[in-house]
């Protein structure tokens, strides 16, 4: 099966921070990747924007070096490769200053969607969208992708929003979850809403419940500095896990539509309950196997943030009410591994008798690695033993399944940049969505600051610290292995 490649239209795309590590490692070989498939047009053009001044041909070299180095040498060519950088070039400017501006304004061309990237550190977010404004840079049709994160907390959110709405239309904002651009979450929406299979068993009726793990195997990494102000519960919980969360809760919308979806998912937000101190653990890893510590990977030798979370989330709405929602992520787990896992409920009355094991039917929805979908049910042991059960997984992998003649499954960043210049806002969150996530996450915050808590030691390479496995053991269930 070849996937279907729709040309969008021409654009000029700015990408601020055009020089850093986002830029080189995800949207320059997206963006290549686009092109070389026949979805970027021609006319199309990336232009890099960061302070140090840089020529053409350097910015160039700086993108076949990315590019080199994060295309696979089957998905990438010589001529495409040199069409493509022929399509960049670069302006010096400060997104503080007030030099360079002009210069960016005149090379805009006049007929084409205007996008802009910000790539740079998020105190840099309102000073761009007010000088994108005030030198005239920005059409009206003119698009600003926002990267993550999206504030600290619901009032630093708040401000954002209004600084950027004191520029900019809420329909020209494309605030980035690169996780609403994975193919299996979009997958979710499709599983969901064009089969008729899954949804009349989507309810508190049928499902018992749902584990939502997104597992790290890396460090804080290079990130100390801001990974330690902001913790597992900012970095991935307020924005991806939630996002997961509401895909999996939220209702049918209308129509897929960026305002219908969106409706849907701020629901429920807005449907969750607090969460009590007893159903979250927070945990830190602790050096084993020749891998660092947390304390010895961040600056502060007594941090208290966490590198682990795991919580137990209720909804109070009709469709939910008793089946609870486990979230799980950390860094330096045993395995990456991203998946979300609805677990089924038994069947009223066992025909087989209480003798026959029965275990439970599980969809699975695989984020990372090997993308894909795989339903665990009962089928008859084969052979001559009689009536025997067994749990077998029916799994599709999507790459599998699209056959080596599929196309390349996008990244998240392209699919989402492309989705940018179509104007389409789907996959990116509204304000008063982040708003309504911040509102949740800030009070839980704030009751272990105010305990004055330390998170829980868990050994580097293992499933997290013991008290998340006894969260679920109280509840007479547990944890999905974190698998590679
Ligand atoms: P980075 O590697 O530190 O790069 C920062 C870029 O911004 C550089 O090109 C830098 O070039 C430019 N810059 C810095 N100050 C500037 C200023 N005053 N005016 C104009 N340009 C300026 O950062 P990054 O890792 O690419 O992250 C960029 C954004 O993406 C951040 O908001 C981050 O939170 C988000 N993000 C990154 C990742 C990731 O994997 N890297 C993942 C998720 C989200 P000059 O120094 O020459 O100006």
């Amino acid at each position: 099966m070849v996937a279907r490649v729709i040309p969008v239209e021409p654009f000029d795309l700015v990408v601020f921070g055009g020089t850093g590590d986002l830029a080189r490692r995800k949207i320059l070989p997206g963006l290549y990747r686009r092109f070389r498939d026949g979805q970027m047009p021609a006319e199309a053009r990336v232009i890099g924007a960061a302070r140090r001044a840089m020529e053409t041909d350097s910015y160039r070299a700086f993108a076949r070096d990315a590019i080199e180095e994060e295309v696979a040498p089957a998905r990438r060519d010589p001529d495409s490769l040199g069409a493509f950088l022929d399509r960049l070039d670069h302006v010096a400017i400060d997104a503080e200053g007030d030099e360079g501006w002009a210069e960016l304004a005149a090379r805009m061309h006049p007929d084409r969607v205007r996008a802009f990237y910000f790539s740079v550190a998020p105190r840099l977010f309102g000073p761009l969208a007010e000088r994108l404004h005030a030198h005239g840079v920005a059409d009206a049709e003119a698009r600003i992708v926002v990267e993550k994160p999206f504030g600290q907390d619901q009032a630093s959110a708040r401000q954002l929003n209004a600084t950027l709405a004191a520029h900019f239309g809420e329909s020209q904002i494309y605030r980035i979850d690169h996780y609403l651009g994975k193919e299996t979450v979009q997958n979710l929406m499709a599983v969901r809403f064009a089969n008729i299979l899954f949804e009349p068993l989507w309810n508190a009726q049928f499902v018992d419940h749902v584990q939502i793990t997104v597992a790290e195997t890396v460090g804080v990494g290079g990130r100390g500095g801001y990974y330690d102000a902001a913790g597992a519960m900012r970095d991935m919980v307020q924005n991806h896990l939630m996002q997961l969360l509401c895909l999996i809760a939220m209702e049918p919308p209308h129509r897929f539509d960026p305002q219908a979806v969106r409706d849907e998912k701020l629901k429920v937000i807005r449907a969750l309950d607090p969460v009590a101190p007893g159903d979250i653990v927070r945990g830190q890893y602790a050096a084993a196997g020749g891998m660092n510590g947390y304390l010895q990977d961040v600056a502060d030798p007594d941090s208290r943030t966490e590198s682990f979370v795991a919580l137990k989330a209720h909804l109070s709405n009709w469709r939910w009410k008793g089946t609870p929602f486990y979230l799980r992520t950390g860094k330096r787990l045993r395995a990456r591994s991203s998946e979300i896992a609805v677990t089924f409920r038994e069947p009223p009355h066992s025909i087989f008798g209480e003798a026959e094991r029965w275990a439970e039917n599980v969809l699975i929805i695989r984020l990372q690695p090997n993308e894909g979908i795989k339903l665990r049910v009962m089928i008859k042991e084969p052979g001559p033993g009689g009536m025997r059960l067994v749990n077998v997984p029916l799994d599709m992998s999507f790459a599998e399944a699209l056959g080596e003649n599929g196309a390349e499954i996008p990244d998240a960043y392209e699919r989402l940049i492309m989705d940018v210049i179509r104007g389409n806002q789907t996959l990116f969150m509204r304000g008063d969505e982040v708003e309504a996530a911040w509102a949740w996450i800030d009070p839980l915050i704030a009751a272990w600051e105010e305990r004055g808590s330390s998170p829980q030691p868990y050994e580097a390479g293992s499933s997290g610290p013991e008290e998340a496995a006894i969260l679920m053991h109280r509840d007479g269930r547990r944890w999905r292995g974190i698998e590679p």
